[in-house]
């Protein structure tokens, strides 16, 4: 970090949050207004319906300790600025809305502070609403210090938001919202109706904790406006927030209306960018766009008019494309209003990209989207890419954008040159970013919650010895807590009951002797809410198996709940599958979603169903059943139905996935059923490397949408004659 210490002149509280690991970033805000401490305890439902009901200007009503179930929470009455009307916990964390819960302000001068959601769902279209009904909105009125974490609905695909601002001059801040699983932006502004225009709403140091891949479009973590209102002001400013791992789609902010301020936020490992999609005059300034080299991850993607990106630092970014650190797009000419509205006037300037892969000018361009960048500027950035050659992309004429005085550490295009001088971070000639950027995360959401860790989920827990016999894995998979690991010991394990399992959990051998595991029922396993599950050096056979269609070894389901999933296999060993002429490895049931699928080191023979089934999303509404599958070093032999089949369809543009990486794997005999090795539908990052099929057909490669990142190379075919590695079929 010296190097951008140095570089930036950041201040000293920046230098030692740089040096815990943490980055960069304006001080801790300390100019929040107090809560009252005095009022009145509320116990019941009732009780509070009534206090209320009574409450006059400067009352303040408490919410006892406990959990409140079903609670309809209503705060409604008129407050004036002097004297709010508050509704608070009795101790900040410690009142719990669970269940069926929700939060709607009406009225004026209202506060809200110290609440809880966890452990349910809202019955509503959203958890906390700044209205009441359609008629009776929220103005001047505040949330903070409140907590939703984990609140989704266990249908992922029924659509709800967590937070929505209605009126005007409203604020959130100091809040913590984290894990939405289920469909719709996790935060939204909304502008229809003239009353909640022009709205003013302040949105700051709240904490966005990890919001995983949705699998579709939908999973905003936040978004300001509708296109169908996007010409409208909103004048938000949403200041000094930090996203972490925000994650669920390509856009982590979808901007939808005009005149809006993004100040001071951090975005940290969070997938695509914060993308000015409709609406014009927007202000990016002084954030911080920290990738630290995950992948897909982005700056800002440019689009309308007016658009204003300044004195921002893009860091370790390493998306590309829609995901890039900056990305300016082409538009259509006369646009529809939910199409691509043309790039003009917008200015860039002083901003840092320090060690991004690629910014991306007239991306998007296309027979539709023909109308270039106009009357733009790109001046006094310091570029510094990832690679040894530069990170623009030009996809179509930048005529209209002029570049002067920037930096750049690799040569740029030859169109570009005369606006770059040759330098470094450390040799700017005052071009770049200076001054502090984004928050640190402490001095976001509240102190008494606990963000989210990181590192995997498979860590942390106990071991367990388990030894073989009936039922024995499920017995210690039903004692175990998430994180612990169960080490079998060398011999038979006859398991004559399904173990649904809604933690993450390890099963490993405990020596290098490969213990059996035979099975009695349909699935071994089936994953549900935070089920996820890491298998290590064991061998399984399905010979136990009934005689159904549709066995698996291994399911997700969606009942339960859907969470996001983790699989992970190696040193192991699969065989004998073929006892009904369907019968997988891994299904992912409709409704369900895998985040990763790894395999290493392992065997898959005699199997009459697909391996790994994740094409059960077939509506073509652009869901999908798993993002990442990868496969390394493993051996495929006499798989009836295919080694993978997977279909993401639909035609939008909105995610990165599925992604599908095979390597230094063999495949012998597959898809004597299918016809196919792997049959991969819509799939948008596909890679096979020194990869060997032996009298198997190809992998047929169906492209449905976007502009897949295709890498096959060093791939061997053995028989039948003429055949190819993979086939692609073009149905855009
Ligand atoms: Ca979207």
């Amino acid at each position: 970090m010296k190097r951008l210490v140095s570089a930036l002149g950041v201040s000293l509280f920046a230098i030692a949050a740089c040096e815990t690991g943490m980055i960069p970033v304006s001080a801790p805000d300390t100019a929040q207004t107090q809560v009252p401490q005095d009022g009145a305890l509320v116990a019941t439902q009732d009780q509070y319906k009534a206090a209320i009901k009574a409450a006059q200007p400067g009352d303040t009503l408490i919410l006892a300790n406990g959990i409140w179930t079903d609670f309809d929470l209503v705060v409604e009455g008129l407050g004036t600025a002097d004297a709010p009307i508050t509704v608070r916990a009795e101790t900040p964390g410690e009142v719990i809305l669970s269940g069926q819960s929700s939060l709607r302000l009406a009225g004026e001068h209202l506060v809200v502070s110290g609440l809880v959601f966890k452990d349910g769902s809202t019955p509503l279209n959203e958890v906390i609403s700044f209205r009441k009904d359609s008629k009776t909105l929220a103005n001047n009125s505040r949330v903070t210090q409140t907590v939703i974490e984990n609140y989704s609905n266990p249908d992922r695909t029924q659509r709800d938001m967590w937070v929505v601002m209605y009126g005007r001059n409203n604020e959130f801040d100091h809040n913590h919202i984290s894990g939405k699983l289920n469909s719709g932006p996790t935060m939204a502004v909304r502008l229809n109706g003239e009353e909640s225009q022009q709205n003013s709403h302040h949105i700051h140091h709240n904490y966005f904790g990890p919001r995983p891949v949705f699998g579709s479009n939908g999973g905003e973590t936040f978004r300001i406006g509708t296109s169908q209102y996007s010409l409208t002001q909103s004048n938000s400013l949403v200041e000094n927030n930090f996203f972490d791992r925000c994650s669920g789609e390509v856009e982590i902010i979808s901007n939808k209306s005009g005149g809006n301020t993004y100040r001071g936020n951090t975005f940290y490992e969070s997938r695509g960018t914060l993308t000015l999609r409709h609406g014009n005059g927007t202000l990016v300034e002084n954030n911080l766009f920290d990738g630290n080299g995950a992948r897909y991850t982005g700056g800002v993607r440019v689009i309308n008019a007016q658009q204003t990106i300044k004195n921002n630092y893009f860091k370790d970014l390493t998306g590309i494309r829609f995901s890039g650190a900056l990305v300016v797009m082409n538009g259509v000419p006369d646009s529809p209003i939910n199409r691509y509205h043309q790039v003009d006037e917008a200015m860039i300037s002083g901003n840092t990209f320090d060690n991004v892969s690629s910014i991306e000018l007239g991306e998007g361009s296309d027979a539709e989207r023909s109308a270039v960048p106009i009357n733009s500027s790109f001046q006094n950035n310091v570029v510094i890419g990832a690679g040894e050659t530069t990170p623009f992309n030009l996809y179509d004429d930048l005529s209209g954008m002029a570049f002067s005085s920037n930096i750049a550490a690799q040569t740029p295009p030859d169109s570009l040159a005369y606006g770059f001088a040759s330098g470094s971070l450390e040799a700017a000639n005052g071009a770049g970013a200076s001054g502090e950027f984004g928050v640190a995360r402490e001095a976001t959401g509240v102190s008494w919650y606990p963000k989210a860790p990181y590192g995997s989920p498979f860590e942390g827990g106990q071991t367990v010895n388990v030894q073989p016999g009936t039922n024995a894995i499920f017995d210690a998979a039903a004692a175990a807590s998430a994180g612990d690991t169960l080490l079998l010991a060398p011999g038979t394990y006859t398991e004559a009951k399904t173990i649904t399992l809604t933690k993450p959990l390890t099963i490993k051998a405990a020596t290098s002797t490969k213990p059996l595991i035979q099975f009695e029922r349909r699935n071994l396993f089936l994953l549900s809410g935070s089920g996820s599950l890491r298998l290590s050096g064991v061998e399984v056979t399905g010979e136990l198996a009934p005689d159904n269609v549709g066995n698996s070894f291994l399911a997700a389901t969606p009942r339960g709940g859907g969470g996001n999933h983790t699989l992970e296999i190696s040193d192991s060993d699969f065989r004998d599958f073929t006892v009904n002429r369907s019968f997988a490895i891994v299904t992912a049931e409709k409704g369900t979603f895998f985040d990763k699928v790894a395999v290493s080191s392992s065997s898959f023979s005699d199997i009459s169903g697909a391996a790994f089934k994740m094409d059960s999303e077939t509506d073509d509404f652009g869901i999908y059943n798993i993002e990442h599958l990868l496969i390394t070093d493993s051996q495929f032999s006499r798989v009836r139905g295919g080694a993978a089949s997977i279909y993401r369809g639909g035609r939008d543009e909105s995610t990165f996935g599925p992604l599908i990486e095979v390597e230094t794997t063999s495949f012998e005999d597959i898809g004597a059923r299918s016809g196919t090795t792997m049959k991969l539908h819509g799939v948008q990052n596909l890679r096979f490397y020194a990869n060997t099929t032996i009298d198997s057909p190809p992998v047929e490669f169906i492209i449905t949408t976007g502009k897949p990142n295709t890498i096959v190379e060093g791939n061997r075919v053995i028989g039948p004659e003429n055949s190819a590695f993979l086939s692609t079929k073009d149905l855009r």
